[in-house]
């Protein structure tokens, strides 16, 4: 089997469990291994460290499957694993992410549940050689009436891997794809609410499983309110608010489908808040609305990710102000703003900064109310904080 020898210094990551080895602190290789093989990765010193898979066309050269010397890539180690991720969610939730990535131990699989059917991202060569065997376990241990697989990812890209997509195993539901996301919270308003997932033309998986939890935080703020839901895809923000007793709902986007899934939601659940879909640039309408002197009561900001690499931040961090500061303005005293942001180079602490800077240039008082971040069902392994990515503000502006 060939082996990965780390340059002297770079074992310490190794030796606290992050999974990443980067081409620049590699010394040597020995052996000629595929992409997707199994290499054993070494300390300078000789010491073993950890095992993963090679990736020869990616920046990240192998990604840590194990850290016992004892564990093989195989049937069994997989399993394990796979078991692992499922029992970390709850068995009773017919929506939700089952497998993610890093954070459960299996770099580059991303698994997501939507009721009979299980919708699969494949995104490294390590993960993409082995589909066959993955998706028989999943079958073996969800029982799922079909496996689909939406491997279209860029990331797939940096693999040197070609897009994926296709049915794997078993069967579509004939009828439309309809699920109710999971309801995290016990103690929050019970939703009923369905969305149609449309995992073969939707964006990602078809569905952002990542905001369930805070569609319904940002609900509890709504009743009454004129609700402005910018960047809303298929109105996912937009059901919860109205579910929760908005007066009015504007959801912006500049998806002609996405709009029409999210008009058809809210017919779906029988919800009659008024409701303008309008196919718009965020950007350019808050400016309209700003010189229109039209005025809100609760907005919800959750562009998509802005930044894909370093030489993006500023930029993008310019993107996150803009839309934060228009939206500021356009809250009345004691409005209601929600804002995120999913890149997962701008940090939370930055994050928070452009928004304080936003506030600044909007001459208005801004209290942080709540702290969002990714559903439970997207966690984050301490030893892989780049699995966090989605943090969000519930805020105050006077
Ligand atoms: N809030 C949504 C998810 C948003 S994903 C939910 O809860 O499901 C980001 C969305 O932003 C995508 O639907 C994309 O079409 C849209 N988008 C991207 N750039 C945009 C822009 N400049 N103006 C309006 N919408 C935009």
């Amino acid at each position: 089997m060939a082996s990965i020898i780390l340059r002297p210094g770079r074992e310490r990551p190794l030796q606290q469990r992050h999974p990443w080895v980067f081409s620049g602190a590699i010394a040597s290789v020995r052996g000629n291994p595929a992409d997707g093989d199994v290499v054993e990765i070494q300390a300078s010193s000789g010491e073993w460290l950890a095992r993963g898979t090679w990736s020869g066309a990616s920046q990240i050269r192998a990604r840590v499957f194990t850290w016992n010397a004892d564990e093989r890539l195989d049937e069994p180690a997989l399993r394990r694993k796979l078991q692992r991720a499922i029992a970390g969610r709850p068995a009773e939730a017919s929506a939700c992410r089952l497998v993610y990535a890093e954070s459960d131990g299996l770099p580059g699989l991303i698994v997501d549940r939507y009721g009979p059917v299980l919708v699969m991202q494949l995104l490294t060569v390590g993960m993409a050689v082995r589909v066959e065997l993955i998706t028989k376990l999943l079958a073996e241990l969800v029982q799922p009436a079909a496996i689909y697989e939406r491997s279209d990812a860029d990331v797939r890209e940096k693999e040197g891997l070609p897009p994926a997509e296709g049915l794997r195993w078993g069967e579509l539901p004939a009828e439309r794809l309809t699920i109710t996301p999971y309801h995290w919270h016990a103690a929050d308003r019970p939703s009923k609410l369905r969305f149609e997932v449309d995992m073969g033309g939707g964006q990602k998986t078809g569905f952002y499983l990542d905001q369930a939890m805070n569609r319904q935080r940002v609900a509890a703020y709504c009743q009454g309110a004129e609700v402005l839901d910018c960047f809303c895809y298929t109105g996912g923000f937009s059901a919860y608010a109205a579910e929760a007793g908005a007066s009015h709902i504007t959801a912006l986007d500049t998806s002609g489908p996405a709009l029409e899934q999210a008009q058809s939601h809210m017919a779906l659940n029988g919800l009659t808040t008024p409701f303008e879909a309008l196919n718009a640039d965020v950007f350019k309408q808050l400016r309209l609305y700003r010189g229109e002197g039209r005025q809100f009561d609760l907005i919800i900001l959750d562009p998509p990710k802005f930044v894909h690499n370093q030489g993006q931040l500023d930029r993008a961090t310019r993107g996150y102000k803009d839309i934060n500061l228009l939206a500021m303005q356009l809250l009345r005293p004691g409005g209601v703003l929600a804002t995120f942001s999913c890149s997962g180079l701008v940090s939370a602490d930055l994050f928070q900064k452009v928004v304080f800077g936003a506030a600044v240039d909007a001459r208005r008082d801004v209290q942080v109310i709540e702290r969002l971040t990714q559903s439970p069902d997207h966690p984050l392994l301490l030893s892989f904080p780049e699995g966090e990515y989605l943090k969000g503000f519930i805020c105050r502006v006077w």
